[in-house]
């Protein structure tokens, strides 16, 4: 990202149902009051020029479309809110423009208008290729459809198509994620992330373990998956770039990366975060309470942060360390840094010149080399 440049996330908060794994900040449309979507989107529209009027003309290098199931949104409805972007910010004509995809929700004719509104990158969430762990994570996808929707996405132009995977589903083996992640790499994505299933409280999947109806997922399951993740995405030439993201060379998310180096975003619509200048803010989570605020031409906001210093180390350190290309040893304070040598001994990071890296293993414990190396 160059220095000054700004990323922006638009949330589209609809879904067809609710998959019961998911704590996100989703409503099932047809529960929505009618005109509430055509009111959100307008609302959307509007706090693009909010954001504009404060920022003046930022140069835009990555926008994202998430949810949510942003695809549930009609690809003319994508054209009208980045022809707006174009109006209003100066987007770099090399932008990466995302959207998250539900493979039920695309079709060859939905993924080509997507790309002619201007879309350059696809999201697809598969989570899984086996029938019965898409069953307990409730997703309404086939297995097959995922692997079918990056075929379509490449017809239609795409250039970079990421898979998302889930792992540690209950009732998962490792030979059903070897099957799941050998279906991901023979459709060819050039992205895929690997997520450990996190089960949230008050999800109808964490009711459920609960009741003892499901296994909760198992510790030492996640790290043997993890490593056979690792070995058969490099393999197959898409390399970590963080911790849980692997890709093809040149196809790394720059609109992640952007999150991850603590550069500056505007997230648009109910409940987005905002990240910009050293302040945090995040708006109304609901959306009709999001397009009711805008509506009165007041900013959606429903609270804000600025970060300390401390805030700002913290953050560093473990963004920093969850990428590959790893943190600045400057970034440390002194005593901070006296601590690298032991963990180097113990094999959980490298020195690379000026940056500390952390190993395979290191990577399996982020979190405990972080909590090992702060003040
Ligand atoms: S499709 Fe995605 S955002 Fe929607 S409920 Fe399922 S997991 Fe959540």
């Amino acid at each position: 990202m160059s220095p000054g440049s700004l990323s922006l996330y638009l949330h589209i908060p609809w879904c067809r149902v609710r998959c019961g794994y998911c704590d996100f900040n989703t409503y099932v449309l047809g529960s929505a009051a009618p005109d509430l979507p055509e009111r959100y989107q307008a609302a959307l529209l509007a706090e693009l020029g909010l954001a504009a009027e404060r920022l003046g003309p930022r140069r835009v290098e990555t926008i994202y479309f998430g949810g949510g199931t942003p695809t549930l949104m009609a690809p003319p409805a994508f054209a009208a809110l980045l022809g707006r972007i174009g109006e209003l910010f100066d987007v770099a004509p090399d932008a990466e423009i995302t959207t998250e995809a539900n493979p039920e929700t695309v079709t060859p004719a939905s993924l080509a208008q997507l790309r002619q509104a201007g879309i350059t990158r696809l999201s697809l969430g598969m989570q899984s290729a086996v029938p019965h762990l898409l069953a307990t994570l409730e997703r309404v996808h086939t297995p097959g459809r995922a692997v079918e929707a990056v075929g379509w996405a490449r017809a239609a132009g795409f250039a970079s198509v990421s898979l998302d995977l889930i792992y540690a589903t209950p009732g998962e083996t490792l030979t059903d994620w070897e099957h799941s992640v050998e279906t991901a790499l023979a459709a060819e994505p050039d992205h895929l992330s690997a997520y450990s299933l996190i089960v949230e409280p008050g999800t109808r999947l964490a009711a459920r373990i609960a009741r003892g109806e499901l296994p909760a997922p198992q510790e030492d399951a996640m790290a043997e998956r993890y490593l056979l993740a690792d070995e058969r995405f490099n393999a197959a030439g898409l390399a970590w770039y963080e911790v849980s993201n692997w890709a093809r060379p040149g196809h790394e998310c720059r609109h992640n990366l952007a999150y991850w180096r603590s550069g500056d975003w505007w997230g648009f619509g109910a409940g987005s975060h905002s990240h910009v200048a050293g302040v945090r803010w995040w708006n109304e989570r609901h959306p009709r309470t999001y397009a009711e605020r805008i509506e009165a031409c007041a900013m959606p906001v429903a609270g804000s942060e600025e970060l300390t210093d401390e805030d700002r180390h913290m953050e560093t350190v473990m963004l920093g360390l969850r990428l590959r290309e790893g943190l600045l040893s400057s970034a440390l304070t002194a005593s901070e840094q006296t601590r690298v040598p032991a963990l180097v001994d113990d094999g959980l990071v490298t020195v690379m010149g000026e940056r500390i890296v952390c190993t395979q293993r290191g990577r399996l414990l982020a979190d405990g080399v972080v909590r090992d190396l702060l003040d």
